[in-house]
C-alpha cells in the first residue's frame, strides 16, 4: 500500500536513536523529507548520515525544552523543504524513581520534558501544519499513562497528562484538518534498555535478561518490541491513509497493557 507520503515533510524529535531513528529511516525509505533533532549533535549527524536517502534529511542539534531553539530548528526545516506536513513528538526518556526517591526537581524536569517538549514543537509547527492539506501530529506516550508503575512515578504521571493533552489538541486542531494521535509504548528494545542491561551487570545475555523481564512484567508476546515495529505504526498514523483517525491512542506494547 502506498502511504502517500512521498515528497511530504515530517519532523521527528529525538531522531538519533531508538524509535526516533527507526521512524526517520522509514520516512526516508517511503520517499519523505525529514527534519530531525537531538541534543548530541555528533551522535545525531552520524546516525542520520548512515541512513539511505539521508540527502532528504536535515538533522539539527536542538533541545526540545528550549522554545527559541525549537522555533529556529523548525523555521530552518520549513525553509529547506518548503513546508511541513507532520510532527512526531518522540524526544524523551523515562525516570526510574519511586515517589519517595523523586525530588521536586525530578517532577519539574519530567513535566518540562513531557509538556514543554511537545508544546514547543506544536506551537512552532502550527502555521506550516495549517498550510498542509494532510497535517498530522503523533505524540509518543507510554502504557504507563493508564497503567502506572510506582517505580516510574513521575514518568507515569507525566505520560497520563500528555495523553490528556493530545486529546485536547486533537479537538482544537480538527477544524484545521490537523489530526493528533498518540502511540503508547510498552517495553521497546532501544538505547534506554541496553543502558539498563549494562548497568544491571546481571551476567545474563541481553536475550535472557529481556526474556526474564518480559515474564516479570507480563508482556503477552514474551519479548520487548523492536523500534521498527513502533515506527511502522507511527508512520501509518502520520500518513493520509489514516485520514479519519484523530484523538486516538494506539498501544504498541505486545499485550502488556491490562486495561480494556
Ligand atoms: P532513546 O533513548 O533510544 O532515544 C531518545 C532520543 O531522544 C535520542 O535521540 C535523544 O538524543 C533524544 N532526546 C532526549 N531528550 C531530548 C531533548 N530534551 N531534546 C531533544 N532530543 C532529546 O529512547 P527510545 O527510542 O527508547 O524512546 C523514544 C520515546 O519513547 C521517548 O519519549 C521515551 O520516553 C518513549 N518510551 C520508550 C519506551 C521504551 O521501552 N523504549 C517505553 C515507553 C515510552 P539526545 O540524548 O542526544 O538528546
Amino acid at each position: 500500500m502506498d502511504l502517500q507520503i512521498t515528497d511530504r515533510t515530517y519532523l521527528v524529535t529525538g531522531g538519533s536513536s531508538g524509535v526516533g531513528l527507526a521512524t526517520v529511516e522509514l520516512l526516508l525509505a517511503e520517499g519523505a523529507n525529514v527534519l530531525t533533532c537531538a541534543r548530541d549533535a555528533g551522535r545525531l549527524t552520524a546516525a542520520i548520515e548512515a541512513l539511505p536517502g539521508s540527502q532528504r534529511a536535515l538533522a539539527l542539534p536542538c533541545d526540545v525544552r528550549d522554545t527559541s531553539a525549537v522555533r529556529a530548528m523548525i523555521d530552518a526545516g520549513v525553509q529547506r523543504f518548503g513546508g511541513l506536513d507532520g510532527v512526531v513528538n518522540n524526544a524523551g526518556a523515562s525516570r526510574m524513581k519511586s515517589r519517595s526517591e523523586a525530588t521536586m526537581e525530578d517532577w519539574r524536569d519530567e513535566l518540562d520534558l513531557k509538556f514543554a517538549g511537545v508544546l514547543n514543537t506544536v506551537e512552532a509547527a502550527l502555521p506550516a501544519l495549517r498550510r498542509s492539506p494532510v497535517g498530522a501530529i503523533v505524540n509518543i506516550s507510554a502504557v504507563l499513562a493508564r497503567q502506572p508503575e510506582p517505580r516510574l512515578v513521575t514518568t507515569s504521571a507525566a505520560r497520563a497528562g500528555l495523553l490528556n493533552l493530545s486529546k485536547s489538541l486533537s479537538l482544537e486542531f480538527a477544524a484545521d484538518g490537523i489530526r493528533v494521535n498518540s502511540v503508547s509504548l510498552g517495553l521497546v528494545d532501544t538505547g534506554q534498555w541496553r543502558r539498563r542491561y549494562e548497568q544491571s551487570q546481571s551476567g545474563l545475555s541481553f536475550a535472557q535478561w529481556e526474556a526474564e523481564l518480559a515474564a516479570d512484567r507480563g508482556i503477552g508476546l514474551g519479548r520487548f518490541g523492536r523500534a521498527e515495529e513502533v515506527a511502522t505504526m507511527i508512520v501509518t498514523l502520520l500518513s493520509p491513509r489514516a485520514s479519519y483517525v484523530t484523538g486516538a491512542s494506539l498501544d504498541v506494547c505486545g499485550g502488556v497493557a491490562r486495561y480494556v
